[in-house]
């Protein structure tokens, strides 16, 4: 039998983390692979363009003082000297900025993340006017005062305003705190110029998902979870137990028989933490989604604080949970992100496991250098991959 907490150590082991094109991401998806060829399924690791990124803490002085600056990933990085305009609002982006350090505070950054361009999920009017400004403005680096927004960027401080590859400009973002301080110092001294040290850079790097088949895939069920990580967590609740679960059902169903109907379709995905969305991209431009008869997303499961949630997504009423149940995953609130969206916005029925504590590791874990695999409890990755395995029998 799998060895799930040796798994879960070795998934959160890779260096320097699992984010999509580096060197532990691609540990991590031939981890998978290896694993499930071990318990005989059929395995394909299709491999995609994305952009890889690396950054080191920066900072932004004026007069002797100093404030830390986090580079945004997957952003660009900028030395130099030069004058900071503070904006708040859309109106002052139109000023006359070009060679300037665009400090980004108020309305612009309190809203959260802004939508990256070509995002593929949503957009927005909103964010997209303001990218188009920043990039238009002619600023030598774009910083930006966040903080937090635990619903959408976990427990990371300071969010990154633009997390975007294809982003033109410098970027990083400061702390509320330091963000106030600086802008005293700025009201005070309104014309001092400031040197900003912004190490950062990216690069073209290829990742892979990991798919393994067993059975009729022209009818079938998909169990999925996302191998990458964030830059900087471990990535041990989000979404190292998500794999781990993974590999435990393709453990369970290993008997299944080559004509199974349903089909099963494993799938780790490599790009939900990551703007890019490139594994999930890659799997819809070649699967016929009208083919999934369900799909089962597991992400952010197995907090040891309590139970696994399940939450659906277009489900018939007739679907029967009791497989679930019956192995401890108990009812949840509706969680509409993550990989399951990526099935129930095409219509297919969709059903999400997570921890049932989820709102409050989006504020303490989720994204961070401690989400660690000592939070998970190994019983409760048991519970849930016996009772996926269980729901996928009862399909038959
Ligand atoms: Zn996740």
């Amino acid at each position: 039998m799998l060895d799930l907490p040796d798994l879960l150590d070795s998934l959160c082991a890779v260096r320097p983390d699992r984010r999509p094109g580096s060197p532990g991401n691609a540990a991590a998806t031939e981890l998978v692979a290896r694993t499930l060829r071990a318990l005989g399924w059929a395995v394909e690791t299709p491999e995609f363009p994305v952009v890889d990124w690396a950054g080191e803490p920066g900072r932004l002085t004026i007069d002797g003082r100093s404030w830390t600056v986090h580079p945004s990933p997957y952003g660009t990085g900028w030395t130099g000297i030069a004058p900071v305009h503070a904006a708040a609002s859309e109106a002052d982006l139109a000023g006359e900025h070009d060679g300037a350090i665009l400090l980004l505070h108020g309305e612009l950054t309190a809203g959260g993340p802004l939508t990256p361009k070509g995002y593929p999920f949503y957009g927005s009017d909103r964010d997209t006017r303001i990218i188009g400004a920043l990039e238009a403005s002619g600023a030598a680096a774009v910083l930006a005062i966040t903080g937090t927004a635990p619903g959408i960027a976990g427990s990371v401080d300071p969010f990154a305003l633009v997390e975007d590859s294809a982003f033109t400009v410098p970027a990083g973002d400061l702390r509320r705190d330091d963000g106030a301080a600086l802008l005293a110092t700025l009201a005070a001294q309104p014309s001092a110029g400031a040197r900003l040290e912004l190490p950062a850079r990216r690069w073209p790097s290829t990742a892979r998902n990991v798919l393994a088949r067993r059975g009729d895939q022209s009818d079938r069920v998909v169990v999925v979870a996302h191998v990458d990580t964030k830059p900087g967590t471990p990535g041990a609740i989000d979404n190292g137990t998500g794999v781990v679960v993974l590999l435990r059902v393709a453990e369970l169903l290993a008997d299944l028989p080559a004509d199974a109907r349903p089909g099963v379709e494993l799938l780790a995905v490599n790009g939900e933490d990551s703007h890019q969305a490139a594994g999930e991209l890659d799997y819809l431009a070649s699967a016929d989604l009208g083919q999934v008869r369900l799909a089962i997303n597991v992400d952010g499961a197995g907090h040891r604080s309590g139970p696994t949630a399940s939450s659906t997504y277009g489900t018939a009423d007739t679907l029967d949970l009791a497989p679930l149940r019956a192995h401890g995953v108990v009812p949840g609130e509706p969680w509409p992100q993550s990989d399951h969206m990526v099935f129930a916005m095409a219509g297919v029925p969709a059903i999400a496991l997570t921890s049932s504590a989820m709102q409050r590791l989006l504020v303490d874990v989720v994204h961070s250098p401690h989400d660690t695999p000592e939070l998970a409890d190994p019983a409760l990755l048991e519970g849930a991959a016996q009772g996926i395995a269980a729901l996928v029998r009862a399909q038959g």
